[in-house]
């Protein structure tokens, strides 16, 4: 289990999560959603060590590795796939998936494998990281990070402005990693892609968690909450 007990997180003086209890189980996705600005992406910074605790801990699988930093927890089964991607420009989409095993060995996954969860990669394996669509690149982001062999998946906003057919297929393929025993935190701003894989959902309001439930405790109230916080 990969958990925050009381997380505390600041940038300079200004604090950006209080008292942030959440966990992700093996096999398991936890939906993050909340709206712009809620603290999301400083939670999944923080579960990853890219932020330093200022206050509560960080656990995995029954270890405090609130110290550890990010290429630690990187080598102990944790991987973040940022907001924006972070493709390595100048090389190709293969390259940007070979360096992963440079950095991380051989494992479970390797690349056969990573082309066969999201086919459209191996067919543009040569073409230039940077130059494959949104929708590529996302799929080759959760692909590279895969790569690193983890046990912890924390996906930012990962069908953000992607098209429905696209968004069904890395919907698909978080259920398949899911299935095969991964434990995944997806942020999102909404319900649709979370309610199609969430087993537990945790709602973040101004860097704290208001709300948190299971699959069947979503109803409207949590989309009211949500659509009332985003302001539509
Ligand atoms: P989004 O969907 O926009 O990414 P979010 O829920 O992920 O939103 P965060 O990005 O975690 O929210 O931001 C939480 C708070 O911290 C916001 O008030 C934001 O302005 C602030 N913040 C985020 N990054 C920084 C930074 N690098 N420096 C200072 N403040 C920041």
């Amino acid at each position: 289990m990969l958990e925050l007990r009381n997380a505390e997180a600041c940038y300079g003086k200004a604090q950006a999560l209080h008292q942030v209890a959440l966990a992700v189980r093996p096999g398991q996705v936890t939906a993050l959603v909340g709206r712009n600005g809620a603290g999301k992406s400083t939670t999944l910074k923080t579960l990853m060590g890219q932020m330093r605790l200022a206050g509560g801990s960080r656990w995995l699988d029954g270890q405090d590795v609130s110290t550890l930093a990010p290429e630690q927890l990187s080598r102990r089964g944790v991987a973040l796939v940022p907001e924006d991607r972070q493709i390595f420009a100048g090389l190709s989409a293969e390259e940007n998936l070979q360096l992963a095993t440079v950095s991380h060995g051989a494992g479970p996954w390797t690349l056969e494998r990573v082309y066969t969860l999201f086919p459209r990669l191996r067919e543009r394996r040569s073409a230039q990281g940077t130059s494959l669509s949104g929708g590529e690149q996302q799929m080759l982001a959760i692909a590279r990070a895969l790569m690193t062999h983890p046990r912890y998946l924390l996906l930012d906003e990962p069908t953000e402005g992607l098209a429905p057919v696209i968004v069904e297929q890395i919907v698909a393929a978080i259920a398949e990693i899911r299935t095969a025993g991964m434990g995944i935190v997806l942020v999102e701003q909404n319900l649709h892609v979370p309610r199609q894989l969430a087993d537990h959902y945790v709602l973040l309001d101004s860097g704290r968690i208001t709300w948190r439930g299971g699959r069947d405790d979503v109803g409207d109230a949590l989309e009211d909450m949500l659509s009332g916080l985003s302001g539509h």
